[in-house]
């Protein structure tokens, strides 16, 4: 066979993956306006590197509060999340969230703008799976994307920036690296993916939050929650502290505070 046919035959198998995943991002569209916390200042008036952390999910077209395994992931994604809050704060990183309560309902594309506003060096949007699989996968933009949601008045924007695309490539190595160090004997490491594998990454090119991203962002699929396994790690506090350890020294390694 030559090269050419092996890469063709390749690149056939590789477009056939994404959408059986196609459950796993839940990353919808954002038609109404949220409320947006204020902004804190600016990023050059402070002396510590700021973290976004955005626990996925409410949004005006999913919950993600439907009961799994005796939990949901709207839940763990804010229980994880508050937890990273905490251990980041403690490594002396200024910490911004997306949301302030668990059933707090922000659109995704405010949820990059939220993060962009704030002058946060890095984007951890936090998620669980629904699929047939098990361990921790991510997923950062691996090419420019369009918005697509006819309904919205910024239907057709483009992003991110070349340089967002790389970077974000960057800390998803270093961060998966971290992670299945910290994660080891816990949790699988499924891989680290483009967006494009994604549901919604395979039609708008990247998910909503990167393409309104301008800073290096990750999308953490913590767990399948659909395993019963994971779940029951990720439902105990002591799992969402290891979790939350495992990403912060994920950032730790890729940005000092
Ligand atoms: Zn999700």
């Amino acid at each position: 066979m030559t090269q050419r046919l092996i890469l063709l035959l390749a690149a056939i198998t590789w477009g056939a993956l994404p959408r059986a995943q196609a459950g796993a991002l839940d990353d919808l569209p954002a038609l109404s306006a949220a409320e947006v916390p204020a902004p804190p200042a600016a990023a050059a008036e402070r002396a510590r590197t700021v973290i976004c952390v955005d626990p996925g999910h409410p949004n005006t077209f999913n919950s993600a509060t439907d009961l799994v395994n005796g939990t949901n992931e709207n839940r763990i994604n804010w229980q994880v999340g508050q937890r990273l809050e905490r251990v980041l704060k403690e490594a002396g990183y200024e910490v911004v969230m997306t949301r302030n309560a668990e059933l707090h309902s922000v659109e995704n594309k405010d949820r990059a703008r939220i993060c962009n506003a704030a002058g946060a060096a890095l984007a951890v949007h936090l998620h669980c799976e629904s699929t047939l699989g098990t361990g921790f996968a991510l997923y950062y933009p691996d090419r420019q994307g369009v918005y697509d949601y006819k309904n919205d008045p910024e239907n057709g924007f483009r992003g991110p920036s070349a340089q967002v695309r790389e970077d974000s490539r960057a800390f998803s190595a270093v961060m998966f690296n971290a992670m299945r160090g910290e994660l080891a004997g816990t949790l699988k490491a499924q891989g680290m993916y483009g967006d494009s594998r994604t549901a919604v990454g395979s039609n708008q090119g990247a998910l909503t939050f990167s393409i309104f991203s301008e800073i290096p962002t990750l999308t953490i699929e913590m767990v399948v929650l659909t395993n019963k396994k994971d779940a029951e790690f990720i439902k105990a506090a002591a799992g969402q502290e290891k979790m939350a350890a495992a990403i912060a020294a994920g950032i730790r390694l890729y940005r000092a505070p």
